[in-house]
């Protein structure tokens, strides 16, 4: 291992500056070289590949967003463009390869390892939705954000006694939603993994009028339907006012949290650690407050493991 790459793919992360600056560091340091891909596969089969060093990584770990850029790539996904991909690897004398990013990037880094190519996955995502990690780079900084929103909205909820209903991303799994929900201590919180029944919601929110309460607040993760029918189904149910906020792509920036920083930071490292190794075809993560590397194959399932407990005590403290 002489050199090894790096890109950073589909849906950005604010965290992942971090992790970008630790493979290279770390593997600088390590005495290894390193090269940038920038825009994800889709530089990698452009060629959009360039030389970085220990300055190209400076004041980066407190940016959101990713220096290398990313992009999602349809052509990556057929058997041409793949093996274009494969060959740019040998073209730029790249022999191992990191790629930080969700489970569709996941998809094409397992498919590289099939194919001879030694590559090691990061998760950067805010949804949170790999099975195999306790969390992925970029959620704690986006549920913050919801938290954020959450506490200006409850103020305008007050004032005029109205209900808001919070969009926020993940559509197949609620963490960002349960995460943000406990946190800023919402009325509902509506996830994908749990059906939800609109008359629960209703009963919650007159039982709250009646006692003299003013601020209600309605998390809704996007994959559990469109927030403007919960909202109209409300206001004709019980008459209560209602307004929508969808925080959408705000949730996908700003300054990444320290925790984000943190293991972005030892991502990166055991990713280089392990390449160094000879080891390919494993993605990084973290259980309990170890880094753990698990099969890239097995990283790719999605998240099945809703936090039940959690979700029960939101609903206790929402009564
Ligand atoms: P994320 O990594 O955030 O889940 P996407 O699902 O869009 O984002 O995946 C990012 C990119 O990974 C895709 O645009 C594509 O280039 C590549 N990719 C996804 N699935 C596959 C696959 N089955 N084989 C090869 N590459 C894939």
């Amino acid at each position: 291992m002489k050199r090894i790459g790096i890109l950073t793919s589909g849906g950005d992360a604010p965290g992942m500056n971090a992790a970008v600056r630790a493979v290279v560091r770390v593997a600088i340091f390590k005495g290894l070289k390193v090269s940038g891909i920038r825009r994800g596969y889709q530089g990698l089969l452009e060629g959009d590949i360039f030389d970085m060093d220990v300055s190209s990584v400076g004041d980066i770990i407190h940016r959101g967003g990713t220096i290398l850029q990313s992009a999602r790539c349809l052509e990556f996904v057929e058997d041409e463009g793949f093996q274009k991909g494969l060959d740019m690897l040998k073209m730029f004398n790249i022999d191992g390869l990191v790629v930080c990013g969700g489970d569709g990037s996941y998809k094409g880094a397992y498919r590289l390892w099939q194919n001879g190519f030694p590559t090691i996955g990061i998760p950067g995502t805010i949804d949170n939705d790999l099975a195999y990690t306790d969390y992925t780079i970029g959620f704690d900084t986006a549920i913050n954000t919801v938290v954020n929103a959450i506490g200006n909205l409850r103020d305008t909820s007050s004032s005029h006694g109205r209900a808001n209903i919070v969009e926020v991303m993940g559509r197949h799994c609620g963490d960002i939603a349960l995460h943000a929900g406990l946190a800023g201590g919402a009325e509902s919180i509506l996830i994908p993994e749990i059906e939800f029944d609109i008359d629960e919601v209703c009963r919650k929110l007159i039982q709250g009028r009646n006692r003299g309460k003013l601020h209600n607040i309605i998390l809704l993760a996007e994959g559990v339907g469109k927030p403007y029918e919960v909202s109209k189904a409300i206001e004709d149910k019980i008459g209560m006012e209602t307004r929508v906020s969808i925080i959408g792509h705000l949730q996908r920036g700003g300054i990444p949290t320290a925790f984000d920083r943190i293991i972005a930071s030892r991502f990166g490292n055991k990713a280089v650690e392990l390449l160094i190794e000879g080891k390919g075809g494993r993605a990084v993560g973290i259980d309990g407050d170890d880094i753990i590397d698990v099969p890239l194959e097995e990283a790719t399932k999605p998240n099945d493991r809703l936090n039940k407990e959690m979700y029960e005590l939101a609903q206790m403290l929402s009564i």
